[in-house]
């Protein structure tokens, strides 16, 4: 900054920092980008940061609560402490997830399983579970 020099004014962390930073401005928002994430909903409440994952259904909760987790652990590491807060509006229903030392273990045993399995130069042995009947990507998998 004292030469001049700023960072990307459109780097989608300095979004967030901006939202903290900035007391007037609107705080809470509704999807927000971040380079290979993208969060639903964003709460700023004077120093908390809240991050929200609106889910249709809790039937995939343990899925939902890995992936909110990613999420916090990504804004940990570009310096944002944040809460997370699971949505099930049909259900009307909210879970709290915050990034708990066994939780961001339990995170970093799962990136490190699917690093390895990226890396890895076969697939691992299909195995047919209950989400295949609606998933995406069935017809890759059984066709
Ligand atoms: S169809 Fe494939 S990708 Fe989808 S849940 Fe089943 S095994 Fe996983």
């Amino acid at each position: 900054m004292s030469r001049q020099i700023l960072p990307d004014q459109d780097h989608p962390f300095l979004e967030i920092g901006r939202l903290i930073d900035n007391d007037s401005y609107e705080r809470d928002r509704k999807k927000i980008e971040l380079e290979d994430i993208v969060i639903d909903l964003i709460k700023i409440k004077e120093d908390n940061v809240v991050i929200g994952e609106v889910k249709k259904s809790s039937r995939a909760e343990e899925s939902a609560k890995i992936q909110l987790a990613y999420y916090l652990y990504r804004l940990k590491e570009a310096g944002v402490i944040a809460n997370g807060v699971l949505l099930f509006p049909k259900e009307k229903k909210r879970i709290q997830v915050e990034l708990t030392p066994d939780l961001e273990t339990e995170l970093l045993k799962i990136i490190n399983e699917i690093e390895i399995t990226i890396k890895s130069d076969s697939p691992p042995p299909s195995k047919k579970i209950k989400y295949c009947t609606n998933c995406a990507y069935r017809e890759f998998c059984w066709s």
